[in-house]
């Protein structure tokens, strides 16, 4: 890390965890799973690595489902020779190959199995933290509740992972799972419930506070509804909302001003979350969202933002989406 960057960086606790997470978290999954037609190159995800690092940001969220395994894979040959003790890291279990069936398994024999796995691509003894992905996709709670989450249990006894964690889409189903689990579930991880054009994150996290659990936030872009490129074909959202950001996007890009930044800023100034996951695959990525985070918007972004609020996303009209995102 370098100190100077470090002393710019805000760290917040994730509930009881005794972490204390970097308000930028790095999320790893373009580097398994890239969102425009032309990936980086692997010196590039490097490149971001590293620099995130030195930029004070020291908790990393990757998956097995991410690249089905290379994000996973370019972290372990990345983190080769860094010191165990400058970063924190989030990995998952549940979900696994593209379009077959076995997509998701949250058996207690597959969950058990997939964290040999991704320690080994990750070339690590432990985990910070073990997460079941994507909890809404089980067949039912009850198998999350009496399988997954008791195989984890026994990972963290085993000394593979020290906390617990869920992530989904759905924040009532995210709820019902903490209502319910007797196993200690020390984070949650929700994602685009927290941007410009959804913040019903809002709503829920005195919620999870209250139960000691530490709320992690993903997906600040919308998994690229709000930048300028657009959306992934596989991206879950409705024709309506993909065109009321589009919409926005083009009003910004009229007025000279990048979509992406307005964001990372609308996201990052609500705080209440220990951090918000970007996926940054490139360093101008980093260096950009970096800056926005430590300087802010000027007066026109800020004027503009506050336009495309009013006119794209007003509030009390719902923006959440049904379905799977396939990438
Ligand atoms: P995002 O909204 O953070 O970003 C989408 C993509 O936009 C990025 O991957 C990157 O390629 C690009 N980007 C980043 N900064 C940019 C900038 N300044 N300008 C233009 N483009 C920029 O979406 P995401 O990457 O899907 O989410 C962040 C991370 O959160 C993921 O990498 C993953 O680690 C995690 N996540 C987890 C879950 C889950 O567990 N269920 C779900 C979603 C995301």
């Amino acid at each position: 890390h370098d100190p100077e960057e470090v002393a710019r960086m805000c760290y917040t606790p994730l509930g009881n965890t005794g972490m204390e997470l970097s308000s930028v978290g790095f999320g790893a999954s373009p580097l398994g799973n890239p969102y425009t037609a032309e990936a980086p190159s692997d010196a590039e995800g490097q490149a971001c690595v590293l620099k995130a690092l030195k930029s004070g940001i020291n908790y990393i969220d990757t998956a097995p489902w991410y690249g089905q395994g290379k994000s996973e894979e370019k972290l372990g040959k990345i983190l080769e020779d860094i010191p165990r003790s400058s970063y924190y890291i989030g990995t998952k279990v549940g979900r696994y190959e593209k379009d077959v069936e076995g997509m998701f398994d949250f058996s207690a024999e597959r969950v058990t199995r997939s964290v040999d796995e991704s320690l080994s691509r990750l070339g690590l003894r432990c985990v910070d933290i073990i997460q079941v992905h994507d909890v809404e996709f089980a067949e039912n709670i009850e198998i999350i509740l009496n399988e997954t989450l008791p195989a984890l249990q026994k990972i963290k006894e085993a000394g593979k992972a020290r906390f617990i964690g869920i992530t989904g889409y759905p924040i009532g189903t995210l709820r019902e799972i903490v209502e319910r689990s007797t196993v200690k579930i020390d984070s949650v991880l929700s994602y685009c419930h927290l941007d410009l054009n959804d913040s019903s994150l809002l709503d829920h996290i005195a919620f999870f506070e209250q139960k000691g659990i530490g709320v992690i936030s993903a997906s600040p872009l919308s998994m690229a509804l709000l930048t300028s490129f657009g959306p992934p074909d596989w991206h879950p959202a409705s024709d309506e909302v993909k065109a009321s950001c589009r919409n926005a996007a083009q009003y910004c890009q009229d007025h000279g001003v990048d979509i992406a930044k307005l964001a990372i800023h609308f996201s990052f100034s609500q705080a209440k979350v220990a951090t918000v996951l970007v996926g940054m695959d490139r360093p101008s990525f980093l260096e950009r969202n970096l800056d926005v985070v430590h300087n802010k918007l000027s007066e026109t972004e800020e004027k503009v933002l506050q336009e495309i609020q009013k006119e794209f996303f007003p509030p009390g009209v719902s923006r959440t989406w049904e379905g799977v995102e396939v990438a």
